[in-house]
């Protein structure tokens, strides 16, 4: 039987990327929109904080156009400036730095692989522009690799990429469908590093939402979801106030989102978090008053799972003639580290590419154990197809959303994917009243 939704809005609980998508598709079709916020700002991971002109994103982050983070944007109207790695970009072998430049010609030129290596890596990528992702989804990134890279330079070189495209140095548990769909499109479509930071993108999100009539309220915790017999009614917040709703949709990281329905003891929920495997990694980012060396300003270590971009160089995030370097190690999930190693594994990266860093050292950024993605695609789980999809089991108006949730895509771009799925749903449904009505007033 179709439930009976109470004459009032849609609440979104959690306001990053994927909250504020999915509350601008939904006002846009003219749905009333409460959007509630823990934090006194907007944004999530995607936030970025000032500090003397330079912008920190919450660690190193790109939008890795020509997917669903893109198509979203041209949707919503939101337009950012931004800027480009450059086509020459750096690995670091055994302490020695290499050119290793992206395109075929120069690829081939260089010095660091023989010509029987060069040969391999033809092979690899005529396998790479042939291969179907969701047909490499039960197979490890591990596996691909070993069937498509058996020269070992050529291995060491695309187990570098792959853990660095999939945020994860545990390349035996990820699945392919991930490494090949990420090395695809970047080879097609360009990565951007956004102007201002991440916080542009959620503003101009923020803006989007705003306009089509969500109202969006920070600094409100969510405590709990109502409901009664599978249906949802609203959403309780930390100081007692019940915000009455039509529909639901929880945009929060998966523990958070878990604490949402019944403090927890929904079974099938738990059951969904449990199974998950997040992406973690050690960010070290710094802002210098001058950058040491323009030369070596994206490096892609082999040895270790480590890499490094002076994203300042490409975009405006420092002030004028100062520099923003990025750093991130990846993390295996099984195998914890140790986070003051992790930290100074990174320095050395920072010691030979960029010598006399510390000298110019105005401020820095270490985020030992940020999660960057808070479920690895794993080839046991089937790739994309094994995450959740948007519906919360056991209930007929309540969602979730997020880099967790659908079939689509990764990391952001799975984030504003499923937000766009589950506002589709909800707009499908019909019984959403419209005109914006009681857009979850307070009670
Ligand atoms: C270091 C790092 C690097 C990354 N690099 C990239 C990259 O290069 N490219 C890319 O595409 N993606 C990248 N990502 C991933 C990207 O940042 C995330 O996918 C995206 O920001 C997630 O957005 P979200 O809205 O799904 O979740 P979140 O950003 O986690 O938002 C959830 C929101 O819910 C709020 N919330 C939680 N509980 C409650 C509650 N009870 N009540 C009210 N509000 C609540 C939180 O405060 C938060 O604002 C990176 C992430 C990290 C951390």
């Amino acid at each position: 039987m179709k439930p009976r939704f109470t004459p009032t809005g849609v609440v979104v609980v959690g306001g990053g990327m994927a909250g504020l998508s999915a509350a601008s598709f939904l006002a846009r079709e003219g749905v009333g929109v409460t959007l509630l916020e823990k934090a006194p700002i907007l944004g999530g991971r995607a936030a970025t904080r000032s500090f003397e002109g330079f912008s920190f994103n919450r660690g190193i982050h790109a939008i890795y156009t020509g997917g669903a983070a893109s198509q979203v944007f041209k949707e919503l109207d939101v337009t950012y400036g931004y800027g480009m790695p450059p086509k020459e970009t750096f690995v670091l072998q055994k302490g020695a730095l290499h050119p290793f430049p992206a395109d075929p010609l120069g690829i081939l030129r260089t010095g660091l692989l023989s010509a029987g290596d060069k040969a391999g890596l033809i092979r690899f990528v005529t396998a790479l522009s042939l291969a179907k992702p969701h047909a490499v989804a039960h197979m490890s990134v591990q596996e691909w690799l070993k069937r498509h890279a058996q020269r070992p330079q050529v291995y060491r070189l695309m187990a570098a990429a792959a853990r660095t495209l999939v945020y994860s140095s545990a390349l035996e548990l990820v699945s392919a469908q991930v490494f090949v769909e990420r090395l695809q499109r970047s080879l097609k479509h360009p990565v951007h590093y956004v102007d201002g930071g991440w916080q542009t993108l959620v503003a101009a999100l923020r803006d989007a939402a705003e306009q089509a009539g969500t109202r969006i309220v920070s600094g409100a915790h969510a405590q709990n979801v109502e409901h009664h017999e599978g249906l949802v009614r609203g959403v309780r917040l930390s100081d007692g106030t019940l915000i009455p709703a039509s529909a639901v949709i929880i945009a929060t990281k998966p523990q958070d989102a878990l604490k949402l329905v019944e403090g927890g003891d929904h079974l099938p929920l738990r059951q969904v978090v449990d199974g998950l495997l997040p992406g973690q990694l050690a960010c070290l980012d710094v802002a210098l008053s001058s950058l040491p060396s323009s030369r070596y300003t994206v490096v892609q270590d082999l040895d270790h799972p480590q890499f490094m971009s002076v994203q300042s160089l490409y975009s405006h995030l420092a002030p004028e003639g100062g520099a923003l370097i990025h750093t991130f190690k990846q993390l295996d999930p099984v195998h914890p580290t140790d986070p003051r190693e992790d930290e100074r594994e990174l320095e050395a990266l920072l010691d030979v590419a960029q010598p006399g860093w510390r000298d110019v050292l105005v401020r820095r950024q270490y985020l030992p154990r940020i999660e960057a993605v808070s479920t690895l695609p794993t080839a046991a789980q089937g790739g994309f197809a094994g995450r959740p999809g948007p519906e919360v089991p056991g209930f007929a108006n309540l969602y979730m959303v997020g880099d967790w949730i659908g079939s689509e895509d990764f990391l952001v771009d799975a984030s504003m994917a499923s937000a766009r799925q589950a506002a589709q749903i909800l707009l499908r449904d019909g019984s959403l009243s419209r005109g914006k009505v009681a857009a979850g007033s307070r009670s």
